[in-house]
């Protein structure tokens, strides 16, 4: 049972350990190594990524065997291994997010990066094609090509999953390089310490030495002006010395309320890219990748890929979502994947299903965006021309958002599709715009009224599909 030995192991070496090591180097060393194997001699821990591998073997992997003798009796040698594929998983880990422990060190250290989120992994369609090809350029060639690079678009669409994936690329080809992957909001956790612990000069070493500086919604930095200007020297120097910088952010670079200019200016230097929703094609083709890799592939009917794919409501993650419901529904109930079953657990998800028809593969008549406009138009007393237009009055705004909002959830349309069908509005706008529509109808009784009202009437204009909606 060299298993059992192995955590045993561990367990006296990091009783021993708690008490020398710091409790932040405690807290990441355990978080990140699970004991695997002893083989007499030597102690194998299995360690998510080649970062953490790397890592704690530098950082503890002598100092932990220094412990040995008096921990456990006798000497013993350390081994951080990446752990290989895992048949033992549980299923629904795959589409869980992992959790950010460890994963959000304030105090600078290892980049940590999530194992699935490679290029391998990751679904190119045409909703993120420019900002894969960028980000797999720079991952051949870092700092040479598209620097920086800013990569914008909704939550749950893939960012954080191209910047890890830029991460691993380049690490696998040099091992050698400086990579730092960190949200924004931990880049402000450590300024504010290293200022805290007058550590100023160490906190630049730390940025401004690195080859590849991945740093994730930088929207977090809104407000924070010594933060920014931190980060704005940090930026130049890496710039200066052609050092790759990747950031990403909820908006383009110019829409990102306080955000200095000069800040935004350097953003814009090098190559803007955005990644919008994907369509139902691509969503079936993520889900299929994902359920591939973990045997689950057999377990989920074709036509329950179909209708998760087609019901989702936008975003990857949501769609993952709708997946792990579905698995602990079904295993819940003992159940196998069905389509009915699916329906029940996507109607728990507060999802409205508009592709109910099992029995039939073809794609349900749809409603079209200028049913949305006509019906909006009729219910708020305007015109479908006024929806249209530029006109910014509080009389044609509110409509227009609900129209925008509708057009979302009914019709599952992109933000370039919404934009372009009402007088060539911006991808912000229409975030923007989606964003007041929802606070809207969670305050005002009358807007929401109206908003069903909507929904049920373009429902019964599409006799083929009855969409089924949450008793609410
Ligand atoms: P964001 O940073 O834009 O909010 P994430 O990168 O966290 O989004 O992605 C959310 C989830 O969707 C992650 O589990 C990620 O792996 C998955 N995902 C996003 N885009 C893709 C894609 N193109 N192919 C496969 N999985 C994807
Ligand atoms: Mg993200």
């Amino acid at each position: 049972m060299h298993a059992s030995e192995a955590a045993d192991k561990w367990e006296r070496l990091v009783t021993f350990a708690r008490r020398k090591l710091s409790e932040h180097s405690f807290h990441s060393l355990t978080a990140t190594s699970t004991p695997a194997d002893f083989n007499g001699e030597v102690l194998t821990l299995v360690v998510p990524d080649h970062f953490t591998a790397r890592w704690n073997e530098e950082k503890f992997g002598t100092e932990l065997a220094s412990f040995a003798p008096q921990a456990l009796g006798h000497p013993i040698a350390l081994k951080f291994e990446v752990q290989q594929s895992q048949p033992q998983r549980v299923q629904m880990d795959l589409f869980v997010e992992q959790s950010s422990d460890g994963a959000r060190h304030t105090k600078g250290h290892a980049i940590r990066l999530n194992a699935r989120y490679t290029f391998e992994n990751f679904v190119v369609g045409r909703s993120n094609e420019l900002a894969a090809a960028a980000a797999s350029a720079i991952a051949e060639a870092p700092g040479k090509v598209y620097n920086p690079l800013f990569v914008y678009g909704p939550t749950g669409l893939g960012k954080t999953h191209l910047m890890h994936a830029i991460g691993h690329a380049i690490f696998a080809r040099q091992a050698e390089r400086r990579i730092r992957y960190l949200p924004a909001e931990d880049f402000t956790n450590a300024y504010i310490d290293a200022i805290q612990h007058r550590s100023m000069q160490q906190f630049r070493r730390q940025f401004r030495e690195l080859d590849v500086l991945l740093v994730d919604d930088v929207h977090f930095l809104r407000g924070k002006d010594a933060t920014q200007e931190e980060f704005f020297h940090t930026f130049n120097t890496l710039y200066e010395a052609g050092r790759q910088i990747v950031v990403t952010s909820d908006r383009a670079p110019a829409d990102i309320p306080g955000i200095e200019a000069r800040l935004v200016s350097r953003f814009q230097w090098g190559t803007v890219v955005n990644i919008d929703y994907p369509d139902a094609e691509h969503r079936t083709a993520i889900l299929k990748k994902k359920l591939q890799s973990d045997q689950l592939a057999q377990a989920i009917p074709a036509q329950v890929l179909e209708l998760l794919s087609q019901n989702s409501q936008g975003s990857i993650r949501d769609l993952e979502g709708a997946v792990v419901t579905l698995l602990a529904f079904a295993s819940l109930r003992k159940q196998p994947i069905t389509v009915p079953l699916a329906q029940e657990a996507l109607r728990i998800r507060g999802i409205q299903l508009h592709a109910a028809d099992d029995n039939s593969r073809s794609v349900p008549a749809r409603v079209t965006i200028s049913q949305v406009q006509a019906t909006v138009a009729a219910l708020w007393n305007t015109t479908p021309d006024g929806l249209r237009s530029k006109s910014r009055l509080r009389v044609l705004t509110l409509p227009r958002q609900a129209a925008m909002l509708l057009c979302r959830d009914l019709i599952g349309a992109t933000l370039n599709e919404i934009g372009s069908s009402f007088g060539g509005r911006d991808h912000s706008t229409v975030i923007h715009s989606l964003q007041r529509a929802e606070l809207e109808a969670s305050r005002s009784r009358d807007f929401e009224l109206k908003l069903t009202a909507a929904r049920q009437m373009l429902s019964s204009e599409v006799t083929q599909t009855k969409p089924i909606r949450r008793g609410d």
